[in-house]
């Protein structure tokens, strides 16, 4: 069985690995890659196979930097199946129909205000492509509930187990038999965390594992646990309402709008003190709603003892306004503060945050509060970093905002949580490290190495390619 890296290697986007077996081409996620503008672009546009080669694909979850160039294999040719959970493959058509929007409104502004280096921008996929590519998917449920392999050609079956990142996010587990030789290869695609909302704990395969392509996004930290983030999220607010300031919060509009609504859910039921309005600023959020409520039987217990004994919906509330049109949207540009808006995209790349950022980040006053992984060259990263001017939309801007970050609600897994599910897995003898960057990979790797000496610990490159 041959393992070849050509996504979110020594990168956290852009996640794409195939696997080569009796001559089946299997291909685990297919995602975009976020990053500077012109070199996300270039490799966006373009796939590092032909994409009718490609027999099959498995699909980890529903973020855009996991599924968001589906569409494109599609249109280059694409005809084989796409399975994934049947709440990835509802959420999956959502955001993949948002990516293409987002691309189609940012070429036009981009061509509209004549962007230097951005001329005739094109999209790299329309709506129909979507449509196209959602009508590959075909639903497996977790094994938990069906216990069952689904069966590919080429001697190959696949399961999935619960990752715990987001609503359908899974663990794939891929068998191969070759000339009777079985090998297993499992594939974390994101891991969640223990002990947050929503989502039961990330499950590790009930079967031995030869080679796991593990993330390790986080694995240089430890989070401080999401019970703690009340109380700072509070602090955040009450800054906000006694500056009249506005907090902007970057967010997927997938997993991390869902849990910090939660939080902020639990501390308006609290009552302690009087919430500012909060504007969810994301069709993509609106959407994503009804199919958290289609699924919640996927959610943890933790959420039926806070809202469901109660009658109360986790997502619904007296200070939460979902924004539908691109009107409202702009009106809440000349409404003074306090409040709230969460928008998208969660790294700032695309979507409404970046006219929001843009409208806010020149004044002391307002917050920029950051809840999630912000990859390098990323508009977010160099917010988080402190770097000013920034560049928004062709425009340059001072960062003058007050700008706050609290990875409590960061949907991945931190180091002990990587640790702790690492032991879990028997008999392993290779771990690839994945969906990382420098320098928290070789910490991690370091980190495995003194624990696990015997293992084969690597961290790929982008195109490399392993014998398992
Ligand atoms: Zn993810």
């Amino acid at each position: 069985m041959k393992i070849t890296f050509y996504g979110a290697a020594e990168n956290v986007t852009g996640s794409k690995h195939l696997i080569e077996a009796n001559g089946f081409r299997l291909l685990l996620d297919c995602g975009l890659y976020q990053g500077r503008r012109q070199e996300a672009e270039q490799m966006n546009r373009t796939l590092p196979f032909d994409a009718t080669t490609i027999d099959a694909v498995i699909l980890s979850h529903a973020h855009a930097d996991h599924c968001g160039q589906l569409p494109l294999l599609v249109k280059n040719g694409f005809k084989g199946k796409i399975y994934s959970t049947p709440a990835t493959a509802e959420i999956g058509k959502l955001i993949m129909m948002d990516s293409a929007k987002i691309q189609m409104e940012d070429a036009e502004y981009l061509n509209r205000h004549q962007v230097p280096g951005a001329q005739n921008a094109k999209p790299l996929y329309d709506e129909n492509d979507v449509e196209r590519c959602a009508q590959r998917f075909v639903a497996v449920d977790y094994c938990r509930k069906t216990n069952a392999w689904t069966k590919l050609t080429g001697g190959l079956r696949f399961k999935l187990y619960d990752a715990g990142h987001i609503l359908g996010s899974s663990v794939i587990v891929v068998e191969a038999n070759e000339n009777g030789t079985i090998k297993t290869v499992a594939f974390t695609g994101d891991l969640g965390n223990v002990n947050v909302p929503l989502m039961r704990p990330p499950e590790p395969p009930a079967e031995t594992v030869d080679a796991l392509l593990m993330e390790c996004t986080y694995g240089d930290r430890d989070h401080r646990p999401f019970s703690d983030a009340g109380g700072e999220l509070a602090a955040v607010i009450k800054t906000a309402i006694a500056e009249n300031g506005k907090i902007i919060v970057p967010a997927f509009s997938l997993g991390r709008t869902q849990e910090f609504i939660y939080a902020l859910h639990k501390l308006h039921d609290q009552e302690k003190f009087p919430m500012p309005p909060i504007y969810v600023d994301s069709p993509l959020s609106v959407n994503i709603l009804d199919v958290f409520n289609r699924h919640s039987a996927d959610f943890n217990q933790e959420t039926w003892q806070d809202f469901g004994v109660k009658g109360e919906k986790p997502f619904i509330f007296d200070d939460l306004v979902y924004v539908r049109t691109t009107q409202e949207s702009k009106a809440l540009n000349s409404k003074p503060g306090p409040f709230m808006i969460i928008s998208a995209s969660g790294m700032c790349e695309g979507g409404r945050i970046r006219h929001h950022l843009l409208n806010s980040v020149d004044d002391p006053k307002n917050i920029v509060l950051i809840t999630g992984y912000q990859a390098s060259n990323t508009l977010g990263r160099k917010i988080e970093d402190g770097v000013s001017p920034v560049n928004i939309l062709g425009q340059s801007r001072e960062v003058k905002a007050k700008v706050i970050t609290l990875h409590e609600f960061s949907a991945h897994a931190d180091r002990s949580g990587l640790m702790n599910y690492l032991s879990k897995i028997r008999s392993l003898n290779h771990l690839y490290l994945v969906h990382t960057e420098a320098p928290q990979d070789n910490i991690f790797k370091a980190l495995v190495r003194s624990k696990y000496p015997a293992l084969d610990v690597e961290i790929p490159s982008t195109g490399m390619s392993v014998e398992v």
